[in-house]
């Protein structure tokens, strides 16, 4: 059972975010280029998910897990615990060809146009699999067998190894194949106690920490550059006109009754959780307090000790 699914926020919020930034902004490429660097990552997840979904009948599934092992972060892309055993599939994504080479202790990527070197994934792995061992001994749970794996997700990614072949093609494998990888392991375990999987899955998911996306912050964004304005759901335009008790796009002469809801959430989810009736007049570019309140009143609920307005 999948109990933890991986959920876009990050990108939802990155895509709320360049919808609002102006080009010129001195931040804007930097977060254009990130943003497709984790939009790319997303979808390697997501193809991975596709594999590992199929061992959710037996197994607990974790995606995207977050914890805090002795005062520092853990992350993991996923975590699958059977009867016998709990295992780590970390997703990499890479274009060309990657390099393991067993003797220098190096991992390599060549996209026909550089050679570049990154942090080993399997001493990152073996590391996370120290912290997650860590972790159950900081819980007072019984200690339990830890394998990793990693998810090459492009099925076109040339995976070389130079020395131990044996050795990296033990935990190193492209998407569709990591499902029998964990299977192997399966059988070999089973004169322990069973774990009690669903339990350990969901104790898990309570001490999770939930991911807060703070771009703004992270990224030295202030309010004030945040464009305001109803965008036009039909050209894209910013700054469709309130008109009659609709909106009106000056650019393609669309008109719409909702247009005004994305521009509240987009407040919401990028400068703070709550707006007032002056913040949302301004945001919205509307001069009325009384249709602002309207507006306000049919998505969201009214904070009298905050006087503001926020999520139900
Ligand atoms: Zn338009």
């Amino acid at each position: 059972m999948i109990i933890k699914k991986r959920n876009k926020t990050e990108l939802d919020q990155y895509e709320a975010l360049l919808s609002r930034m102006r080009p010129e902004h001195p931040k804007f490429r930097e977060v254009e280029s990130d943003y497709a660097r984790r939009k790319k990552g997303y979808i390697g997840e997501r193809q991975v998910d596709y594999y590992l979904e199929d061992l959710a009948p037996e197994m607990t599934i974790l995606q995207d897990l977050n914890l805090s092992v002795e005062g520092k972060n853990m992350q993991l892309d996923n975590l699958l615990i059977s009867q016998y055993a709990a295992y780590i599939v970390e997703v990499k994504n890479f274009t060309g060809s990657i390099t393991f080479d067993t003797e220098l202790q190096q991992f390599t990527r060549d996209d026909s146009t550089q050679e570049k070197g990154f942090r080993h994934p399997i001493q990152q792995a073996e590391l996370q699999k120290q912290r997650l061992q860590a972790w159950l001994q900081e819980m007072n749970l019984p200690p339990i067998p830890i394998y990793y794996f990693i998810a090459i997700s492009d099925p076109s990614t040339i995976i070389r190894v130079e020395g131990n072949k044996e050795e990296i093609a033990k935990v190193v494998a492209h998407a569709a194949h990591i499902p029998n990888k964990i299977k192997q392991h399966e059988d070999r375990g089973s004169n322990q106690q069973p774990i009690q999987h669903q339990k350990l899955g969901h104790f898990l998911m309570q001490a999770a920490r939930k991911r807060e996306y703070k771009l703004m912050r992270n990224y030295e964004i202030r309010p004030e550059d945040i464009l305001p304005g109803v965008r036009c759901p039909g050209c894209g335009y910013l700054g469709m006109r309130r008109l009659y008790g609709k909106w009106l796009c000056p650019k393609c002469k669309m008109i719409s009754k909702e247009a005004h809801k994305r521009a509240i959430y987009d407040y919401l989810f990028l400068i703070q959780p709550t707006i007032s009736n002056r913040e949302c007049r301004r945001h919205l570019n509307i001069s009325s307090k009384n249709i602002a309140t309207k507006l306000l009143k049919k998505e969201l609920v009214y904070d009298k000790t905050k006087r503001s307005w926020k999520n139900r």
